[in-house]
């Protein structure tokens, strides 16, 4: 029999369920990934996710080369509309099975089932596999039998279930004769930006490697730190967090291997790995949400907060424009924005500080931050942004209680207490000292003088009081009080 694998969100060779499975059970396997016209279309034609797969996918088709042992093999790169070239590419490979990952995204549920229909036409089978997460959709259930909604409880059941078993790899290199070379007519390159339609993003000037070897590389750097985990992660200016985001969002190292890592060191007591490995439980717990609930995508997960009467109009489109561009006034706020616009990361901290600024200081529906970090984000997930901005909006599973509004000031004395990372984004404002950077407005005006800047001039003056924002927020959110 001939088998198809078709790669997605799972950027490599190594433990990968798919291809193991696939490699097992047919004779002769092909690898495809599909530059999705669904997807890429809507896109700007300057995207840094676009080049990083691209990326990962050159060093992938040498993967499979190098697994084969023979040049012929390789990966098979179309571009069009998946749902289309799928079931085509089975019919022209004389494909019997199609092998893949669950994807929970509604959209990707969509598109898989049409893949679905039209191959069992042909007579074909679409096999699916559990790939990006340790646990998924009902496989934790509360005692009750439903799906968990707090984090705690789910995490407490998360870690008496896990075991070896679920940890495990799922080998490919002991089955990879299978591996078939790839038919003269087949595409045998990996289409350049420019024939996909996209300007270069600068990927090369930001510091992530691409490719599995990328992923091993980053990981290795943050194993020599992950002892400190805990104690560091708060703090932006500080290299604390694993910066693994982006290689997880596309697959380019499997969740078990740093599932397994981290639980490995947890055992024998190490504090920054228990931590860290809670950070990968929040990302399964996520997943089950979008799984079991995907009406967050559009609404609120507690539907009394849709109640919730947001700013409109031109002067909430100004602010907002404001919060994109990093033109607030709270340097830690700007400096954030800076960060996602430059480089398209951000750090966790601040992503909970901007969000909250965004729904809590401006009265801004959180599906404006939400689209904003879709469009920006490498490492953009739907369920973890989904959640992420739910829970700064007080609106989602497990979140932050609506009264509960960080200061933008007090989140920078505290997290950004020298100041140091205020100055690598605001170079502009290098010159304060750092009791006035956090709020430069309350500046005596000879530190401005000597640091060169005029306020509403060289950095704006707040574009809102945050005193006023709160209480405006603490009546906003009133409707929902009837919920608690
Ligand atoms: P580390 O601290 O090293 O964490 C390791 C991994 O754990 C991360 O790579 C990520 O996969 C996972 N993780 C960590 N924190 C969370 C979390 N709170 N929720 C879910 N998974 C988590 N993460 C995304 O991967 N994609 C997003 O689109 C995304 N949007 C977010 C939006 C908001 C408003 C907030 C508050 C958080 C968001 N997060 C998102 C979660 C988190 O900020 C990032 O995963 C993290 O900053 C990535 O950096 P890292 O890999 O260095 O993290």
């Amino acid at each position: 029999t001939v088998g198809l694998v078709w790669f997605r969100r799972d950027l490599r060779t190594q433990d990968h369920a798919a291809l193991h499975h696939a490699l097992r059970q047919c004779a002769q396997v092909h690898c495809v990934f599909v530059f999705d016209r669904e997807i890429l279309d809507p896109l700007e034609r300057t995207d840094r996710r676009v080049e990083f797969i691209r990326e990962c996918l050159v060093a992938l088709d040498q993967d499979v080369r190098a697994l084969s042992g023979h040049d012929s093999a390789g990966l098979i790169v179309r571009h069009g509309v998946a749902s289309e070239e799928l079931p085509a590419l089975a019919h022209a490979l004389g494909a019997h099975a199609v092998f893949t990952h669950h994807d929970d995204e509604p959209q990707a549920l969509a598109r898989d089932a049409r893949v679905r229909t039209a191959l069992a036409l042909q007579g074909k089978a679409f096999h699916t596999f559990k790939d990006h997460t340790i646990f998924e959709r009902n496989e934790l259930l509360t005692q009750s039998g439903g799906p968990y909604t707090v984090f705690t409880p789910y995490k407490n059941a998360w870690l008496r279930k896990v075991d070896a078993a679920r940890l495990a790899p799922w080998p490919v290199e002991p089955f990879a004769a299978a591996l078939a070379p790839r038919p003269d007519w087949a595409c045998t390159h990996v289409p350049s930006l420019a024939a996909l339609g996209f300007a270069p993003a600068g990927l090369a000037t930001l510091p992530l490697p691409t490719g599995s070897r990328g992923a091993q590389q980053l990981f290795d750097d943050f194993l020599q730190r992950i002892d400190r985990y805990d104690s560091a992660r708060d703090f932006p200016a500080i290299k604390g967090p694993s910066y693994l985001s982006t290689h997880l969002r596309f697959g380019t190292i499997s969740i078990r291997t740093l599932a397994r890592t981290a639980h490995a060191l947890t055992t024998v007591g190490n504090t920054g790995a228990a931590t860290w490995l809670s950070e990968l439980i929040w990302r399964d717990f996520y997943f089950q949400v979008l799984a079991n609930y995907p009406q967050v995508v559009e609404r609120s997960f507690r539907p009394a907060y849709d109640a919730i009467v947001w700013e409109s109009g031109p002067a909430a489109e100004a602010l907002f424009a404001a919060w994109c561009e990093g033109r607030t006034g709270y340097p830690l706020v700007d400096a954030a924005m800076a960060q996602i616009n430059q480089t398209g990361y951000m750090h966790n901290r601040l992503r909970m500080v901007v969000a909250s600024f965004l729904t809590k200081d401006l009265g801004l529906d959180w599906r404006w931050g939400e689209r904003y970090f879709a469009q920006k984000l490498n490492d953009y997930d739907l369920a973890a942004n989904n959640g992420g901005w739910q829970w700064a909006s007080s609106s989602g599973c497990d979140a932050q209680p609506y009264f509960r509004i960080f200061n933008p000031v007090t989140q920078s004395q505290k997290f950004d207490p020298e100041g140091k990372f205020i100055r690598r984004y605001l170079p502009q404002l290098a010159g304060l000292p750092t009791a006035a950077l956090h709020a430069p407005w309350l500046a005596r005006p000879l530190e401005l003088q000597a640091a060169g800047i005029t306020l509403g001039e060289h950095y704006p003056r707040p574009i809102v009081d945050h005193e006023q924002a709160r209480q405006r927020t603490l009546l906003r959110y009133a409707v929902v009080k009837a919920e608690r």
